[in-house]
């Protein structure tokens, strides 16, 4: 029982320097671990460590993940890359896999702010049945103002996503199929006339 507990604080001291080192600078980071170690010293009883090293590792964790999870501002690079779909010079940054499942990452495409709206409108017409959105799109499919290969483009990436979203279970299978798309959409009213020609 007492080599556990002992096993529990050396565990416990070693995720909390791990953390501290995660979260800070070198030199900080020691200091801080540093101060801890000070701490601890003073403190003889082993339950009493244990209880102020249980309650910084709660909160150097939660530190951790808002950190890991936090949308990091692009570049001017990024910026000035013209849009995957319509080629307008200045574009966003738009994450195929959403921050708030993967944390930032490196899952992007450049689209401009157009191009962006209308994949953000799309998905929720396909994925979350949002007639408001759907409206939108028909809206904007029907106006003939966005080109059909950028329409064409926007929508592969937006069912790139419901299909990796549909593997991994958080999606119904059939809102990837072209039943679907035609369904809520009327795509071939304005895309795939070539084929009808
Ligand atoms: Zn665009
Ligand atoms: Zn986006």
């Amino acid at each position: 029982m007492e080599s556990k507990t002992y096993l529990s604080e050396a565990l416990l001291r070693a995720e909390l320097a791990e953390l501290i080192r995660y979260l800070y600078r070198k030199r900080l980071a020691e200091e801080i671990v540093a101060d801890f170690e000070t701490v601890f010293a003073r403190h003889a009883a082993l339950e009493d460590r244990l209880n102020i090293m249980a309650h910084w590792v709660d909160f150097f964790r939660a530190h951790k993940y808002r950190k890991v999870m936090r949308r990091r501002r692009p570049t001017h690079k990024e910026r000035m890359t013209a849009c995957a779909a319509c080629g307008y010079p200045v574009s966003h940054r738009h994450h195929l896999w959403d921050i708030a499942t993967h944390g930032e990452n490196a899952m992007t495409v450049q689209v401009c702010a157009n191009c962006h709206e209308l994949y953000h409108l799309m998905y929720h017409a396909l994925a979350r049945d949002s007639h408001y959105s759907r409206k939108l799109v028909i809206h904007i499919l029907s106006s003939g103002r966005v080109p059909p290969d950028v329409a064409r483009q926007v929508l592969d990436w937006c069912r790139a996503t419901l299909r990796y979203e549909a593997r991994s279970g958080w999606l119904e299978p059939y809102k990837t199929s072209d039943e679907w798309l035609e369904v809520t959409l009327y795509w071939s009213q304005f895309h795939d006339k070539e084929g009808a020609g």
